[in-house]
């Protein structure tokens, strides 16, 4: 096992990881919030989440992660109500489809993936436990926490408390930065719309409650990492802190671990910039999980990434010059014997990526050292200088990489046809459907360019598209 250092927004500095049980890492993770698909935004923060657990696996670490299902906030209440179903019945399609995505993606399964909904006496409980320790108060109600009482609060976000009003209160989960505000603890039911019937009263947990109470019930008082995407750790993350830590009186998490965003043109990947792509999008264009996978995975989490086509295809070609290296050192036929140093070579490039991981996960660094592999491999099997001897402890640094980065065995075919896209010439009905409503919502904005565009595709893919009268479409195979 070597170091393995993590910058913690907590202290603000790179630390060494010291897990509260020896060979032990326990991890809470902020999942989805199933009132819709994820977008690749989300996706590049479990995809930071998944490479976290695999190495810390790699490392020799018993992994317990725990990630919720955020399956009830105002969104979900209002979209629920609005389509007049149950919120379960309303989110059961969106889990479905983040499990299907999360295997397209390959990411492993967290040891417990949980819902909010599941856990409502552990969070009532919490609620009990911090009003009898005087931290909430009752208006109209709802159950609010009282920020003034803990003076902790902002250490996470070093957000800055002194201007804060006393007793301006918020009703609403995701409210915007800079504004502290007592929160929501539970909020009293609207007409019309879900709620339970509890000790503390009629209502709904707030959103940063269930973290608290999901992540405190499985992992304990204390977690050694906790992690989110940045944008969490104000105020979502800095009210797990004032939840959990004036309950127990214990610190409740020691490393927190924040992804930085996806971004387009800039600005943040969002469902309410409208400037988002889900998996199922990219895939009905044709890109494959491994290239997606490789993309979101190989700029270090603490950094920006700006996604873009080209990226995507950047990503798409190191995932076939990985893959085309591997097969090349299967079938080529290989000299005998060893070459001096080629294996030591190949130790030193694992060596370099796991300090590249263990260096704050930093993934450019892992991949830097299996590149540089690959090409004086791939030069030296060019001037017969390769031996069969040699492969072994290639192949070695090989499979290290793939038990991180996953992309090197070609799954890519079966997973897309798990989700109905074909990835043979004949294109999906699904697909086909999916490029329609593209071209048909490009007409609306009367962008007229990409609305011909998806047309030619489709054409280029054996579909003839026809419009109708009344502004609707038609297709056809060839
Ligand atoms: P949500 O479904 O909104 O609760 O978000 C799920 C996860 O995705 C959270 O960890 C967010 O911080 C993260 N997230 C949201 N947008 C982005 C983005 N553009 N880039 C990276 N992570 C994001
Ligand atoms: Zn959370």
């Amino acid at each position: 096992m070597g170091e393995i250092r993590f910058q913690n927004t907590l202290s603000g500095r790179v630390e060494p990881f010291v897990p509260l049980t020896p060979g032990v890492a326990r991890i809470y993770s902020c999942g989805p919030t199933v009132y819709d698909f994820a977008h690749i935004g989300n996706f590049r923060t479990f995809v930071f989440q998944d490479v976290l657990r695999r190495f810390l696996a790699m490392e020799g670490f018993r992994i317990q992660q725990v990630m919720n299902l955020t399956d009830v906030d105002d969104r979900i209440i209002q979209n629920a109500a609005a389509a007049g179903v149950g919120i379960r019945e309303y989110t059961e399609n969106y889990v479905k489809a983040f499990l299907e995505d999360m295997g397209a993606l390959g990411l492993e399964r967290p040891e417990k993936i949980v819902r909010a909904t599941d856990h409502i006496e552990q969070m009532v409980a919490l609620v009990e436990r911090l009003r009898d320790r005087t931290y909430t108060y009752a208006s109209d109600g709802s159950i609010y926490y009282r920020i003034a009482k803990f003076p902790a609060y902002g250490k996470l976000s070093k957000i800055d408390v002194s201007g804060m009003q006393a007793g301006a209160r918020v009703e609403t989960d995701r409210y915007e930065k800079e504004d502290v505000r007592d929160f929501a603890l539970w909020k009293a039911p609207k007409p019309g719309e879900h709620f339970w019937e509890t000790r503390i009263g009629p209502g709904r947990p707030g959103w940063h409650l269930e973290c608290s109470a999901m992540a405190m019930h499985y992992l304990g008082e204390t977690l050694d990492i906790h992690t989110g995407g940045i944008d969490l750790a104000f105020p979502h993350h800095e009210n797990e802190i004032a939840q959990s830590e004036a309950a127990t009186g214990k610190p409740f998490v020691h490393y927190w671990l924040h992804g930085e965003h996806l971004l387009v043109d800039g600005e943040k990947m969002s469902k309410s910039l409208g400037n988002f792509y889900t998996l199922r999008d990219l895939f009905a264009r044709g890109h494959k999980p491994s290239s997606i996978r490789y993309l979101l995975a190989s700029v270090p989490y603490r950094r920006q990434l700006n996604f873009t086509m080209d990226g995507l295809q950047q990503a798409a070609s190191s995932v076939e010059r990985l893959r085309n290296f591997a097969a090349r050192l299967r079938a080529e036929k290989l000299p005998e014997g060893t070459t001096p140093g080629f294996a030591e070579r190949a130790l030193n490039a694992e060596t370099e990526f796991l300090a590249g991981l263990g260096d704050d996960l930093n993934t450019a660094q892992a991949l830097a050292a299996v590149f540089d592999l690959v090409r004086d491999a791939n030069s030296a099997m060019d001037r017969s200088e390769f031996r069969s001897g040699d492969a072994p402890a290639v192949l070695s640094a090989l499979d290290r990489f793939d038990r991180i980065f996953a992309v090197l065995k070609d799954r890519d075919a079966e997973r897309l046809l798990a989700l109905g896209y074909g990835t043979s010439e004949e294109i999906s009905r699904q697909e086909v459907e999916h490029l329609v409503a593209e071209r048909q919502a490009a007409r609306k904005r009367r962008d007229f360019t990409a609305a011909d565009q998806v047309r030619q595709k489709l054409l280029d893919r054996g579909i003839l598209l026809e419009d109708t009268r009344d502004g609707g479409v038609r297709w056809k195979r060839k």
